[in-house]
């Protein structure tokens, strides 16, 4: 294991803020991460798992030693039952696993295409699109305990999954590694296309296949996300608010194009992305810092902004929400800051 001194993060963050770990190593397998934490522990060293950094505001490095997951691998076992389950790296790219999934007939992941970042992290805010979230095709975890160093299993229910959240935010927040993902596709097709903006997007929506589906999805969201190689980025920028049914009617009688969702009887979702442009935020642009012109919902960095400035950013855009709709907007990603 080779551990790098005052190594920069600049093109492990899709924001691309130019910030340096104190110390850094990247671990291409379980046993590397059972090192890292020793190497952590006799050091005196807090310790970071640093997947793409594509869902992180890096005001700061992360302090101590940031382990890079690189931990590579596809296994694929077929069911009698018409499934087929597969054990995934940590550190696989999750657009290429994608790809990969659709090219080999393995179903069920397509609606979540071209989401940056890794597979070892897609757990910690099941990650979803398109009305497909992770945890539908989530069997198991395997993961490093951070203080035992222990190997152990954790099933989807340990994860407690819901809408970007899982117990990785919460109660199981930095206790483990994540090394490997276990996931159940399907050999056959039957594509979920309930999604509006998917549906729009494809030729025949009630006659389609999991190929076009990708397709779709590809095609929607090349046109409406900047790629974090060209606009530094960290995708959605806010949460979806969820809000209770009676604030929604109130809401509703004040502004009636208000786009909502009914989660239950209790709770309605709101739209982020509809919320900032209404408050006029859309291709709003101060210095290095903007809203993208396409999706109010991100924020950009065009060029050498700081994470500090985008933050101060998030807080108008915030404030003005919450004046016109008396709704808070929760931020997406996840913010470092050492102070
Ligand atoms: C253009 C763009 C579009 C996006 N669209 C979506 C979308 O449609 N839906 C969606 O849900 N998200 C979306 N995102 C957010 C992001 O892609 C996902 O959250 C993704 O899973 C982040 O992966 P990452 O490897 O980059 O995570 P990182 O940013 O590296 O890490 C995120 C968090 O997970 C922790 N972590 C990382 N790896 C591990 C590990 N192996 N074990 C334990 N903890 C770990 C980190 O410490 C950090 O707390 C988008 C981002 C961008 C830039």
């Amino acid at each position: 294991m080779i551990i790098e001194s005052g190594y920069s993060l600049k093109a492990h963050n899709s924001f691309g803020f130019d910030v340096n770990a104190r110390f850094f190593t990247s671990a291409g397998s379980e046993f590397d991460v059972i090192e890292a934490l020793e190497w952590a522990k006799q050091n005196g060293q807090p310790i970071y798992p640093l997947g793409g950094g594509s869902n992180t505001v890096m005001v700061d490095a992360p302090a101590g030693l940031v382990l890079h997951i690189n931990i590579l691998g596809i296994e694929h076992y077929p069911k009698e039952d018409g499934s087929v389950v597969l054990r995934i790296g940590g550190g696989e790219d999750w657009p290429r696993l994608i790809a990969h999934t659709i090219d080999q007939g393995w179903f069920g992941l397509e609606n979540l295409a071209l989401i940056p970042g890794s597979a070892g992290a897609a757990p910690v805010q099941n990650i979803g699109a398109y009305g497909v979230e992770l945890s539908d095709v989530l069997e198991k975890i395997e993961a490093v305990h951070r203080e035992t160093g222990e190997i152990v299993e954790l099933s989807a229910e340990d994860c407690s999954f819901a809408y970007r959240d899982s117990a990785f935010k919460g109660e199981l927040r930095d206790k483990y590694i994540i090394t490997h993902l276990w996931l159940r596709l399907s050999l056959s097709d039957s594509p979920v296309v309930e999604y509006p903006a998917l549906r729009e997007a494809l030729n025949d929506p009630d006659d389609t296949n999991a190929r076009e589906v990708f397709d779709a999805v590809v095609s929607v969201r090349s046109r409406r996300l900047p790629s974090p190689s060209e606009l530094g980025n960290a995708g959605s920028f806010f949460t979806n608010p969820i809000i209770t049914t009676e604030q929604a009617k109130q809401l509703t009688d004040q502004f009636p194009e208000l786009p909502q969702w009914t989660i239950d009887e209790q709770r309605i979702k709101l739209s982020a992305g509809w919320l900032v442009e209404q408050c006029d935020w859309k291709g709003f642009r101060e210095g290095e810092v903007g809203v993208y012109p396409h999706q109010a919902i991100v924020l950009v960095n065009y060029g050498n902004a700081t994470g500090t400035q985008i933050l101060n950013l998030a807080a108008e855009i915030i404030r003005s929400v919450d004046k016109k709709f008396s709704v808070s907007l929760e931020i997406e990603p996840n913010i470092i800051r050492n102070d």
